[in-house]
C-alpha cells in the first residue's frame, strides 16, 4: 500500500492578475506531521484553500479555518453527526456517537454545554479553536490542515489543542499545521518544517528550522 497522501508538483495560483503560489512542491505521506510557516501574505491560506477545493483530493480531507463561522440553528452536536453521516457509510448510531463526542470534548477540557449550543455562536476565540480540533477527532479525516489553529491561544488551550492534534494521529494520516506561532511545536512532534515566501516553499528540514526562524525571522529566506 502506498504511503503517499499528498503531492503537489508545481503549483501555480493566480487571483486575479497577481500570482499568488508560484511553482510550489509539497509531498506529504502517511503519518507524518507537517507545518508550514511563513510572513502574512505569503500564500499559506491560498494552498490551504487549493488543497481543500481541489475536487482531487475532496474526500477525507478536514480543514479548520483561521477564522471559524458562527453557525446559528444547529448545535455543535447536530452537526457533527450529519457530518460524520456525510462521510460514512453507515448511518451513525446516536448514542455510540454522543459518548464518543464526549469523551473527546473532556479529553480538550471543553465545557459539555458547548457542544449543545449553537455552533461556535458566542464561543470565544479559545472555545472556537477547540471546537475545531473537537470537529478533526470525531470526524477523522485522512488529512487535517490546520490554518493557525494556535493563534490567539493562550498557553494551556494551546497544550490542548497540541494533545488534540496527538490524539488524532496515527500511522494512516496526516496533519498539516499552517502557524507563526512556534509555542505549539513544543508539545508536538514534528516531522518537516516548510518556509513559504512569496508564494513558494523556499527551504524544507527538521523541526529544529522553527526554532530558527524564531530568532531569525523570515528575512534570511526574503530575497
Ligand atoms: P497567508 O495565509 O500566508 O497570510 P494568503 O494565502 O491569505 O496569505 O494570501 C496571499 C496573498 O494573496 C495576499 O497578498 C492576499 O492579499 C492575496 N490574496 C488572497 N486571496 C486573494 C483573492 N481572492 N484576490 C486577490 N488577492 C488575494
Ligand atoms: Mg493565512
Amino acid at each position: 500500500m502506498s504511503k503517499e497522501l499528498l503531492e503537489i508538483k508545481d503549483l501555480h495560483v493566480n487571483a486575479g492578475e497577481k500570482e499568488i503560489l508560484k511553482g510550489l512542491n509539497l509531498k506529504i505521506n502517511k503519518g507524518e506531521v507537517h507545518v508550514i510557516m511563513g510572513p502574512n501574505g505569503a500564500g499559506k491560506s491560498t494552498l490551504a484553500n487549493v488543497i481543500l477545493n481541489n475536487p482531487e483530493y475532496t474526500k477525507g480531507i478536514f480543514m479548520s479555518f483561521q477564522l471559524p463561522e458562527e453557525i446559528p440553528g444547529i448545535s455543535t452536536m447536530n452537526f457533527l453527526k450529519y457530518a460524520k453521516n456525510k462521510i460514512t457509510e453507515k448511518p451513525v448510531k446516536v448514542f455510540e456517537f454522543r459518548d464518543t463526542v464526549k469523551k473527546y470534548s473532556e479529553e480538550l477540557n471543553m465545557n459539555p454545554k458547548l457542544i449543545e449550543r449553537n455552533l461556535n455562536v458566542g464561543f470565544s476565540g479559545g472555545e472556537k479553536k477547540k471546537n475545531e480540533i473537537l470537529q478533526m477527532l470525531v470526524l477523522n479525516p485522512k488529512l487535517a490542515i490546520l490554518d493557525e489553529t494556535d493563534s490567539g491561544l493562550d498557553v494551556d488551550a494551546i497544550k490542548i489543542v497540541s494533545k488534540g492534534i496527538e490524539m488524532f494521529k496515527n500511522d494512516d494520516n496526516a496533519v498539516l499545521i499552517i502557524t507563526h506561532n512556534t509555542r505549539i511545536l513544543n508539545h508536538l512532534k514534528v516531522d518537516y518544517v516548510h518556509v513559504l515566501v512569496n508564494g513558494q516553499i523556499v527551504k524544507t528540514s527538521t523541526a529544529e528550522l522553527a526554532e530558527q526562524i524564531e530568532e531569525t525571522g523570515y528575512a534570511q529566506y526574503k530575497k
